[in-house]
């Protein structure tokens, strides 16, 4: 023990909205995270104590727009009150169980899912806690597709470089980000990485592939867009070889490129997909849904997980989908990110080059390495954004975002455009 007296009540640990409460514990923060929290990330850029529908405030009860939404997680915005209800009636009726019991919510999820992907009858679906966790399970998955000719089995794992599919160790392998592996490495081995071209995706495939792994849009590497045509001709490919085609729709689910899954833009099917961020709208919550004969490939206590698919998650993400579908916000994320990308366009600012992207993933590309400098302004101006890179911004608000918070989107933006 270090001396420390804890002077407060459990009970204060949720939900204070009590400004005197919230300078008191707020105190000293910056120093007290700098001294407490482990050093992975960079010093955070404010400290938020509350959120309702696209707007957070900070301890100071500063008020911020929203336009990052925990990163593609915050499907809802920030304290849904049916969301809210659901989780708060699930809590207080079963959370957790572990996977030797069954429970309602949890069947009907893996239901919608199996619906909404396209994945049909044969399809099924595991359940984890992460985006790095449902790519764990993509990889074993993988292994599993060993192929049936004998003395040539299915060895090679491909995936894209710049990708990103998370920083456990199977994930950090099939990451395309060198720089992020080194210090860790020896990692999970078999794995190569391909420039997203036809040449190269034509070159690499053959019958010693057992998986192809790729992100619709790529997110962390600053919302970049596959060549037009890639998915279909990738989908051609992995069934004449006997490749599973395995998307990473970590951050590209859940409706946030204006269609349920960013695949069915192209009208394709994949044999597996990865989910989580937006589908638990802020409650962990990560899935592997297979499709077809893929299905049949993980046999009894091949895999596993403590929490996954328990009874709070899995309601809560029941009812984050079945909120997202009963008010056509698969719709209103493509209507919106159209809106947003023309107001972006509008500003005809030397700074910004282009719009990446699709429904509400979008990715502004900046004419120099400008993308902190312009995120901190916005900040300033009340606005969360995202520096994905040094010339990229990065903007993903909660689908449920509106005519009203686009317009402030455009006053404040423009605010911290103007300051550069
Ligand atoms: C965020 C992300 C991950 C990792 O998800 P975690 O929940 O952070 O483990 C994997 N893939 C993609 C495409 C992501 O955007």
């Amino acid at each position: 023990m270090t001396g420390e007296t804890i002077t407060d009540s459990p009970a204060t640990y949720a939900g204070t909205t009590d400004a005197a409460t919230l300078a008191e514990r707020s105190e000293g923060w910056r120093d007290r995270y700098t001294a407490a929290m482990m050093l992975t990330f960079a010093p955070p850029r404010a400290m938020l104590v509350r959120g309702a529908g696209c707007y957070v405030w900070d301890e100071n009860g500063t008020e911020y727009l929203d336009f990052l939404a925990g990163i593609a997680v915050n499907s809802l915005g920030h304290a849904h009150p049916e969301m809210v209800a659901a989780v708060s009636a699930q809590v207080g009726t079963l959370a957790h169980i572990s996977n030797y019991f069954a429970s309602p919510s949890q069947i009907e999820l893996a239901e919608r899912l199996k619906r909404i992907t396209g994945a049909g009858p044969a399809g099924r679906v595991y359940f984890c806690n992460s985006g790095a966790e449902a790519n764990e399970a993509a990889f074993k998955l993988a292994r599993l597709n060993i192929g049936s000719e004998p003395g040539r089995p299915r060895t090679r794992i491909l995936s894209l470089h710049e990708s990103f599919h998370g920083r456990t160790m199977g994930a950090l392998a099939l990451s395309g980000k060198p720089a992020m592996r080194a210090p860790f490495l020896p990692v999970p081995g078999g794995v190569e990485h391909i420039h997203a071209t036809f040449e190269a995706l034509e070159a690499a495939i053959d019958d010693t592939v057992a998986a192809l792994f790729l992100e619709p849009v790529q997110g962390e590497a600053g919302v970049i867009d596959l060549p037009d045509g890639f998915l279909r001709r990738a989908r051609e490919l992995c069934t004449r070889h006997g490749v599973l085609l395995i998307l990473d729709e970590v951050q590209t689910g859940a409706g946030r490129t204006g269609d349920w899954f960013a695949y069915q833009h192209d009208g394709i099917l994949p044999d597996a997909i990865s989910i989580a961020k937006g589908i638990g709208g802020g409650v962990p919550i990560g899935a592997l849904v297979t499709f077809g004969a893929t299905s049949e490939l993980f046999q009894r206590g091949q895999h596993g997980s403590t929490f996954g698919g328990n009874p709070l998650a899995t309601t809560t993400a029941n009812t984050v989908l079945g909120i997202i579908e009963r008010d056509g916000l698969v719709a209103n994320a493509a209507r919106r990110g159209e809106q947003l990308r023309d107001l972006i366009l509008g500003f005809d600012s030397p700074h910004i080059l282009e719009v990446r992207g699709r429904g509400l993933l979008l990715g502004i590309g900046l004419a120099e390495p400008v993308a902190l400098k312009l995120a901190d302004a916005a900040l300033e101006a009340g606005l969360i954004i995202n520096a994905a890179n040094e010339s990229t911004i990065r903007l993903a608000p909660p689908l449920i975002v509106g005519e009203a918070e686009l317009a402030e989107f455009g006053r404040r933006f423009g605010l911290a455009l103007a300051s550069l």
